[in-house]
């Protein structure tokens, strides 16, 4: 059996299956499922053990349960000129009533009649009468495919308008008897123990013997998805170190002695060992692909620094990319004041500034020195044509995509990489997001910092925060006081919101010079204001979070976050970062709003640690690995039944698996 015509024919359009015509195809297309493979992979969102049922008389209030009973009675009440209704049907199984209610949904009577046998998903919402409010239900006709649809364990499945969901189960039970022999098995190791066939898994799946069986099914298939990841990912770096040497970038020290010398401090140990690393890298026999993590203020700029020095020394061209202006700019000031005296070109590059200096930034300039390039997404386009690139350093990653990452390198031949985030990624993540790179981590902070004091407050106690700023401020302190992000969608209402809260922030600490920042200004006043804000003349930033990434004035100890509930763990404690940067001990306010349900809760995690990593993991477990992944462009597959949240022994199981096998393959 060759696998190719085992998988063209699981590749078989469903519009192909007998009982599916051409609206039922469109009906599945909108639950993304074309082919017999998305049948047999649609994983039901629940089961119900339908061997046993919950008797009327025993069913309790909150714990959700399955009940059957015939109606017994159903009738339509209508009110408020008709625009209000409820249906309720009475159903009686010798034990006991139950009625079930549907608010405003007046079709629902065309589904039931007096006599019909019915069974009943749901939670009492009172118990006298019996009653569950808007239950799921399934009418049992006569004649059906029993063995599908009750004596077992039942899957329910996500569904969408219009698609029953005992056609739904009929049809993948069906396609499940016909397409089984031809689901192909695939390598995941010697008969791991606990591990079923692909095959018999995706049987389990629809049809668990026992509950324990739905995530033994689970398992097997996510593994399937992890391994396939792991080997996309690994193939890439072996194709790279196949076909790439590494530019001998190591440099000889001399430069990188000189600027350490000039410094007003001692390198960490942890900085001190992540560059033995890199330097390993630089002079290694492939393209270094590092991932250097390190939480906010860990001091990864310098090691930055160290890194492209030891390119510059050794007669390459570095790109350093930055998300933001304010960033890059930022970057720039501090490579030019490290770097100016040591001869070496540093130019900016950003979207509205293409050339910083006299001279053109074009390479077909022949200079005697190599050149740092510093700059935003505008180092990717066309114009940007870098001599000799040896190096590329992407600050703040995460907000970058692979696309962009790939098209930067292509600017040289096989240059070295170094990325840096200071998001904190959880292991598990981290092995599938940056499974081909190498990590080296900053995990100690610089001596002699200051502590942070995170508070969460109820918007209410906003005057008494003022309060609170404004005798920091008296005291010569700076502040930040971020609101969410204006998206794209209220970007208007949005801006109108911050732009009032501007005005009134004005008003309360006038004379002090409050200055506002967001994304739409032009990057002379950005510059502008991030001048007064270093200067001291500018007391208080408002800003959208811009200032999330990069800046650094260690005069500025409070900040305060409204509406802090809009924002995920990790980037708060991001944001979080720009302050404590001084001596002085800072202070962080998180002022969530009263909407909010437990609008507090979540932000509760900021005021008992400021480890990174452990507000990471607590962040992956509240809202997924969606907001640590930076969104759609991170590369990572849909997956259907891996959760990043709590697979991590699968995905090590995964890379290891994968990493011997390539090895074997040698
Ligand atoms: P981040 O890791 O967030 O990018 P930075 O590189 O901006 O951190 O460093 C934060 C601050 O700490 C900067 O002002 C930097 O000069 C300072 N710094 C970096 N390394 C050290 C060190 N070893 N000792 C003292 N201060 C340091
Ligand atoms: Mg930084």
């Amino acid at each position: 059996m060759s696998s190719a015509s085992t998988t063209s024919s699981l590749a078989t359009p469903v519009a192909e299956l007998p009982g599916v015509g051409p609206e039922r195809a469109s009906q599945l297309a909108r639950l993304d499922i074309r082919s017999v493979n998305d049948l047999l992979l649609h994983r039901p969102r629940r089961y119900e053990d339908r061997r046993h049922f919950k008797a009327i008389k025993e069913m309790q209030m909150n714990e959700a349960a399955t009940t059957r009973g015939k109606i017994v009675a159903a009738g339509l009440k209508r009110w408020s000129h008709g625009t209000k209704s409820v249906f309720e049907i009475i159903l009686e199984d010798g034990t006991a009533r139950l009625h079930c209610r549907w608010w405003n949904l007046p079709f629902m009577q065309n589904y039931f009649q007096v006599g019909d046998d019915v069974l009943v998903f749901g939670k009492l919402n009172s118990a006298k009468p019996r009653t569950i409010d808007h239950p799921e239900t399934e009418v049992i006709e006569a004649g059906e495919e029993i063995s599908i649809h009750l004596n077992r364990i039942v899957p329910i499945y996500p569904s969408t308008e219009g698609l029953p969901q005992r056609w739904l189960r009929s049809t993948i039970a069906r396609s499940l008897d016909e397409f089984e022999r031809k689901i192909p098995e695939k390598n995941i190791g010697q008969n791991p123990t606990g591990f079923p066939g692909r095959a018999h898994a995706i049987r389990l799946l629809h049809s668990p013997e026992e509950m324990a069986d739905v995530e033994i099914a689970r398992r097997r298939l996510a593994l399937d998805e992890l391994v396939e990841l792991q080997t996309a990912i690994q193939l890439r770096r072996k194709k790279l170190e196949a076909s790439a040497r590494g530019l001998p970038c190591s440099g000889n020290n001399k430069l990188i002695r000189q600027f350490l010398g000039q410094l007003a401090f001692q390198l960490t140990e942890a900085q001190t060992k992540v560059l033995r690393e890199i330097r390993g890298d630089m002079g290694g026999a492939h393209p270094m692909r590092r991932l250097l993590q390190g939480d906010v203020g860990s001091g990864k700029t310098i090691v930055a620094a160290c890194n492209a020095l030891m390119a510059l020394e050794s007669g390459f061209d570095v790109a350093l990319m930055a998300p933001t202006e304010i960033l890059a700019e930022q970057h720039y000031k501090n490579f030019q004041h490290w770097l100016g005296a040591m001869d070496i070109h540093v130019e900016l590059l950003t979207g509205s500034i293409k050339t910083v200096g006299n001279q053109p930034s074009l390479p077909t300039l022949k200079t005697r020195f190599s050149t740092l390039f510093i700059g935003t997404h505008a180092l990717i386009e066309n114009s940007f044509r870098p001599g000799k690139l040896g190096l590329v350093i992407i600050d703040e990653q995460h907000k970058f995509g692979v696309v962009q990452r790939e098209k930067l390198l292509r600017k040289g031949v096989y240059p070295h990489l170094l990325v840096m985030t200071a998001t904190p990624i959880p292991r598990t993540l981290g092995l599938t997001l940056y499974g081909d790179l190498d990590i080296s981590v900053i995990d100690q902070l610089p001596a002699g910092r200051a502590k942070t004091k995170t508070f969460v407050r109820s918007e209410e106690k906003l005057p008494k925060v003022w309060e609170f700023v404004r005798e920091k401020i008296a005291e010569g302190r700076q502040a930040y006081v971020v609101y969410p992000r204006l998206d794209e969608a209220d970007e208007k209402s949005g801006l109108k919101a911050v732009t009032k809260e501007f005005e009134t922030l004005q008003k309360t600490f006038s004379p002090h010079r409050v200055a506002f920042l967001h994304g739409r200004l032009r990057a002379e006043e950005k510059e502008k204001i991030m001048a007064g804000f270093h200067a001291n003349e500018i007391k208080m930033l408002l800003a959208t979070s811009v200032i999330e990434v990069g800046i650094d004035v260690p005069n500025a100890t409070v900040m305060v976050v409204e509406n802090a509930n809009h924002f995920g763990l990790a980037q708060l404690h991001q944001l979080r970062g720009r302050i404590g940067r001084g001596s002085e001990n800072s202070f962080c306010i998180l002022v969530y709003s009263v909407k909010a349900e437990n609008g507090d809760e979540r932000l509760r995690a900021l005021e008992r640690t400021s480890d990174g990593f452990e507000i990471a993991e607590e962040d992956l477990k509240i809202r997924g690995p969606g907001e640590l992944t930076g969104q759609q462009q991170s590369g990572l597959p849909p997956f259907r039944f891996a959760n990043l949240q709590t697979d991590r022994g699968l995905v090590e199981r995964a890379r290891d698996f994968v990493r011997e096998t390539l090895e074997k393959n040698n």
